[in-house]
């Protein structure tokens, strides 16, 4: 049974994320995705909000679940028997960044391998950040996240 651990913050999920995940599903028997909780970055949204956003935003994919983790991502990783951490891959600007990480965990983990997937080229331009800042704008978020996200969205940056 070959699982893998998609990991990020996910604050929140973009149609970017699912695109991502539902090709996973079909590599994958088990795909869980892994809300981290960074002590690096501020999160507009919390750890419980990014799941609940994450399950709506997925639906029904069988073998897909959500989860979190408090610590290092390879420690969860291990914990549940999987094999394989998913990244996606962007744009160059990323690829430092991942090959840093991947670099590390495997220095931590050598038995778990770092897979990069690539973005479509429908979402390869689609960010978190982004998002937060074209809602903070009022700008449209149609074809960017779920609707759901959209409504979170804007409710959160109201107060
Ligand atoms: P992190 O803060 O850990 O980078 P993110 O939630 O921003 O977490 O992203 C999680 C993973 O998904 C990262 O590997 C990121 O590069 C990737 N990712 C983010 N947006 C997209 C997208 N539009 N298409 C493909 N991969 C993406």
């Amino acid at each position: 049974m070959q699982k893998a651990v998609y990991t990020g913050s996910f604050d929140p999920i973009t149609l970017g994320h699912l695109d991502i995940i539902q090709r996973i599903s079909k590599v994958y028997d088990e795909v869980i995705i892994l809300v981290a909780h960074s002590s690096q970055k501020s999160s507009l949204f919390s750890v419980g909000d990014r799941e609940a956003m994450i399950r709506q935003t997925i639906g029904s994919l069988k073998n897909v679940r959500v989860a979190s983790h408090e610590g290092l991502t390879v420690d969860f990783v291990k914990s549940i028997g999987a094999q394989v951490i998913v990244r996606g891959l962007r744009a160059v600007v990323d690829f430092e960044y991942e090959m840093a990480m991947a670099a590390m965990n495997k220095k931590l983990a050598p038995e778990i391998e770092t897979v990069l997937v690539f973005a479509s080229p429908d979402y390869y331009y689609v960010s978190s950040r982004a998002i937060k800042e074209i809602a903070r704008h009022g700008g449209s978020l149609q074809g960017l996240v779920s609707e759901d996200v959209a409504v979170k969205l804007r409710e959160a940056l109201k107060k």
